[in-house]
């Protein structure tokens, strides 16, 4: 595995493979690795590609009370990671990389960052497009990977290839979870063990009101309560708590077509996000 920290590096990593006719997936996460990280990873090999895998822990995706310098952070354990699974290289650029000064121009999400996770955190999801753009004009990747455990991310994502033109192809991969059903998150590690099993009322209750979805309850109102009740019966305070349409991520009354419900809590100091695809069933 290679390991670069210049842009120009990365650059001439990938267009010595685009010139050896190797395609390139890129696989772009904020460190700490965990399975979930790992599983992008193994799928961008298993499609064939020469992978990239960026480390970068972007500032301006962070709002000015998150939790940008205590992200966790751990090069030497992520690099061994990462080369186990196959990672042909790893791009781990110092922020004075990536911004050798205020950035001047940015992306700016439109109306698919109003709500939701975007509503919470005001700027967070211009910060993420603008960092995967860089990321997408340094590889031109013929495939990026991105999990759907932060499906409203995944969902904008797409929309900006689409509007921008970009010519990666946009994969989404399932969410990886423990034993319990707690999404894998590098977050995670801000948990205490009591708050830890608090946690796991977050993916219980998704599972339960899909289950119900799939019974034939299918009024988006009644499955919010359910996720809501759980989560504040576990001490856990409810961020918000959405069934919305897959493609658009805008708020259904009914579970008709492909629906999606996400969630957020805070457990602690620590914002969860997770979500879950609703199937309607029709009750009998
Ligand atoms: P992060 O390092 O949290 O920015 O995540 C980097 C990439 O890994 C993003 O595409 C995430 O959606 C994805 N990811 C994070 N956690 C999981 C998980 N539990 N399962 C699948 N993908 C994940």
């Amino acid at each position: 595995m290679i390991r670069a920290e210049t842009i120009d590096e990365a650059r001439s990593w990938a267009a010595g493979h685009r010139r050896a006719e190797r395609t390139i997936g890129l696989v772009p996460t904020m460190g700490y690795l965990h399975e979930g990280h790992l599983s992008l990873a193994r799928r961008a090999k298993s499609a064939g590609h020469a992978v990239a895998m960026s480390i970068f822990v972007n500032p301006l995706q962070f709002g000015p009370r998150e939790d940008y310098d205590r992200y966790p952070r751990d090069l030497s354990r992520d690099e061994g990671l990462a080369e186990r699974v196959g990672v042909d290289l790893l791009f781990v650029p110092p922020v004075e990389e990536m911004y050798p000064r205020p950035p001047r121009v940015t992306l700016k999400v439109g109306s698919l960052a109003d709500r939701w996770c975007g509503a919470s955190r005001p700027g967070h999801f211009d910060g993420v497009v603008t960092v995967v753009s860089k990321l997408f004009h340094i590889f031109r990747p013929d495939e990026a990977f991105f999990g759907e455990k932060d499906y409203q991310q995944l969902r904008i994502i797409e929309a900006m290839v689409r509007d921008l033109n970009f010519s990666t192809r946009v994969v989404g991969c399932p969410t990886v979870r423990e034993e319990d059903g707690l999404a894998m998150s590098s977050r995670n590690r801000y948990l205490t063990p009591e708050q830890r099993r608090r946690a796991a009322a977050l993916p219980g209750a998704l599972a339960e009101a899909r289950r119900l979805c799939r019974e034939g309850h299918t009024r988006a109102d009644e499955l919010a309560e359910v996720v809501r009740r759980a989560l504040s019966n576990a001490g856990c305070s409810v961020d918000y708590v959405a069934v919305v349409r897959e493609d658009d991520l805008e708020p259904v009354e009914k579970v008709t077509g492909p629906c999606r419900l996400m969630a957020a809590a805070v457990v602690g100091e620590t914002r969860l996000i997770d979500n879950v695809a609703l199937v309607p069933g029709r009750g009998d």
